[in-house]
């Protein structure tokens, strides 16, 4: 195996370092407006929807430079390339699959400019780890589906102007995976309403989003009827595919580490602890192993191959390391592990704590780690089915 980049690969990692040496203040230095600024610069660049055909607009990037450039941004701390969330991740790249022509012009433009954000309705209650046995409902009446139900969980929707939505539009199928179809459906629909759920954190990112007899227009419908299980599970391997999150947890794990040192153990630097090294080598050989894991996958889709269910390796990484740093983390301030983020004495201005708060997020969204394991233990390791 090779791991060197070629010359052309060389060039464009220069040129992206030299791209935020000169346009990426340190974070610190960055104030409340920076987000805004970075998102026009690297829109200009085309670096928004880099691998995304040019066609659509996006940056007609291949796939290695899209690894090259992500890997660069996370490990500068830099923001997100655009901030329509879930369009960016799968919504887009679910468009440029199965959408029509009208579609992909209607949508593709607003996600590259981040316009508006996009939320998703998979999760109903009681229909989270199974999603394939949800029951919200479309049906189809001339050249509308009337949609009846509720979903839950729904990140951003509050402030999302579309969602692309999971409903059962046919009870008899053969599996329950079948009759899914997939709606693109405006928020402000009447009948749509929105209810926000706050975290632990306090912060109202999730709402319960009901649905009465709400008309969406046949143009909506994503791909063909009875498709939806299929695009889902493209989409949801789009967001485990992971190679970017090893440099933003690499730049963590410095954080750890320089906590580490700076904390006491026993009258010493915690960092000469054995029972610290030992987890942080172990976060570390974790990391190490995520990043192989992801050269793999990345292998795989330069030589046109599809990644699926591989990638849930890493989503189970990504869940132990950002559950198990912020622990230690905490436990390394002794007394000062409970103060609040932002308070005058919060360590690391505790962003520990923000973490510990948000642990979820990584853990449970798009998947818990039970149904990560029960996939690797079927789909790869070939073990009977739960
Ligand atoms: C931060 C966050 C954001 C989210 N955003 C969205 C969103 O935008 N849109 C959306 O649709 N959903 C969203 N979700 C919902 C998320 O996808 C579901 O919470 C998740 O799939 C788990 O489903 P559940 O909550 O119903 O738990 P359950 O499926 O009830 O699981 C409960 C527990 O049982 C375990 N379990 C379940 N089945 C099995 C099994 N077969 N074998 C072993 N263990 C099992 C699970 O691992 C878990 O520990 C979000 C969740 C979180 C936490």
């Amino acid at each position: 195996m090779d791991f060197n980049l070629t010359p052309e690969q060389e060039a464009f990692r220069d040129e992206v370092r030299g791209f935020l040496d000169e346009n990426l203040p340190p974070e610190d230095e960055r104030d409340a407006m920076f987000p805004l600024r970075w998102s026009k610069l690297v829109r200009e660049k085309r670096w928004v929807g880099f691998s995304w055909p040019e066609e659509v607009g996006g940056g007609g990037g291949n796939i290695m430079e899209q690894a090259i450039l992500k890997e660069e941004l996370a490990s500068r701390r830099a923001p997100p390339l655009g901030s329509c969330i879930m369009g960016l991740a799968w919504v887009g790249p679910a468009l440029i699959q199965y959408g029509t022509e009208e579609q992909k012009q209607r949508f593709i433009p607003d996600i590259l400019d981040s316009k508006y954000q996009w939320c998703t309705g998979y999760s109903e209650p009681d229909i989270g780890s199974d999603l394939a046995a949800l029951q919200c409902r479309g049906e189809r009446r001339g050249d509308k589906y009337i949609v009846k139900g509720q979903k839950i969980w729904t990140s951003l929707a509050q402030w999302a102007k579309w969602m692309i939505l999971l409903v059962r539009t046919d009870n008899d199928g053969r599996t329950k995976h079948e009759g899914i179809t997939c709606l693109l459906v405006e928020m402000d629909s009447p009948g749509v309403t929105v209810a926000p759920i706050a975290n632990m954190a306090r912060q109202p990112f999730y709402a319960e989003v009901f649905f009465d007899e709400v008309e969406v227009p046949v143009e909506n419908l994503l791909g063909e009827e009875g498709q939806g299980w299929q695009i889902t599970i493209g989409a949801l391997a789009n967001e485990r595919s992971g190679i970017s999150e090893v440099s933003g947890l690499l730049w963590e794990l410095d954080r750890l580490k320089e906590l580490a040192r700076a904390s006491t153990r026993d009258g010493k630097p915690a960092l000469e602890d054995a029972r610290v090294r030992r987890r942080i080598a172990e976060y570390e050989t974790r990391i190490a192993a995520m990043r192989f894991n992801g050269l793999r996958y990345l292998t795989k889709q330069i030589k046109g191959e599809r990644v699926g269910s591989e990638t849930s390796v890493n989503k189970l990484h990504t869940a132990y390391m950002e559950k198990y740093m912020a622990e230690l983390a905490i436990e390394l301030q002794g007394s000062y592990g409970c103060l609040a983020p932002g308070t005058s004495h919060a360590v690391q201005g505790g962003r520990w704590q923000k973490e510990a708060f948000t642990w979820a997020t990584a853990v449970i969204g798009g998947g818990t780690p039970n149904i990560q394991r029960n996939i690797i233990a079927e789909r790869i390791l070939g073990l009977p089915r739960d």
